[in-house]
């Protein structure tokens, strides 16, 4: 159960955003990509996705090269920065959404919802309506939404950076917690020294494009 990169690079027109980057991401393993504004870190992690078809390099998984599998086959769990649940469906029906595209019995579809909400810090939320939440409570809902199918692997661009900083730091020990009890592979993007610290395992620092250092938090850790 692993993601490797290797010699990854994608250009938007003449602009390279990610340049040739090698990175693996082991079972159970929390990996942050760090850097700055522009740097390629959204860019690296829609190619993962499968929403940006890389110009050079190869995406695999398990081995197995994942150049044209679409993002719905990859089996791998999305949450953006503004969460963009379905303004229409209750919490439950936001969560149940990846079950139900699976066909689950609905009686299963409703003890994983009720699970899964528990676990993300908000049980008994089923009912209410997502545009009633506050931003932590929206973005907990697209953690659940995302962790609903057990996807293999987590994809999280800036899950938190919408949110303001004392929530923030918050969430991120609450997600941090989150990820290990369920085992959950993830790589996730950030612009937040103190977020990668909390969340990962691994730090990928990342600089026009380019991965420059990779290791464990203490080690590439730099206070500004
Ligand atoms: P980060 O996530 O680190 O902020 P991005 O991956 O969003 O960085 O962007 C990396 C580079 O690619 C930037 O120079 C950005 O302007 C450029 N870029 C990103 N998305 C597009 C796009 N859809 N079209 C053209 N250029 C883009
Ligand atoms: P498709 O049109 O590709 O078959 P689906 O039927 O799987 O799409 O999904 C319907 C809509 O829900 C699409 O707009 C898709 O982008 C969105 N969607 C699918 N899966 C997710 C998800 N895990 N999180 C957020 N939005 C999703």
């Amino acid at each position: 159960m692993s993601l490797e990169l290797r010699g990854v690079s994608v250009r938007y027109g003449s602009v390279t955003a990610v340049s040739e980057v090698d990175l693996s991401v082991t079972d159970g393993e929390v990996v942050a990509l760090l850097g700055p504004s522009g740097c390629g870190k959204s860019t690296l992690l829609r190619a993962v996705a499968g929403l940006e078809r890389p110009a050079g390099g190869r995406v695999d998984w398990d081995g197995v090269d994942l150049a044209g599998v679409p993002v719905h086959r990859r089996g791998f769990g999305l949450v953006f920065q503004d969460g963009q649940l379905f303004p229409h469906r209750d919490v439950a029906g936001n969560v149940a959404f990846g079950l139900r595209m699976r066909r689950e019995p609905a009686a299963d579809r409703a003890r994983r919802v009720g699970e899964l909400l528990e676990l993300v810090g908000l049980a008994g939320y089923e009912r209410r309506r997502v545009t009633e939440l506050s931003g932590g409570e929206q973005q907990r809902v697209a953690l659940a939404r995302a962790l609903a199918p057990r996807p293999r692997l987590l994809l999280l661009d800036e899950p938190l950076s919408a949110l303001d900083r004392a929530l923030r730091e918050q969430l991120a020990v609450d997600l941090a917690r989150l990820l290990r009890e369920t085992s959950t592979t993830a790589l996730v993007v950030t612009h937040d020294h103190d977020e990668a610290f909390t969340l990962a395992d691994r730090v990928a620092v990342m600089q026009r494009g380019r991965i420059r250092q990779v290791g464990p938090p203490e080690r590439v850790w730099r206070r500004p």
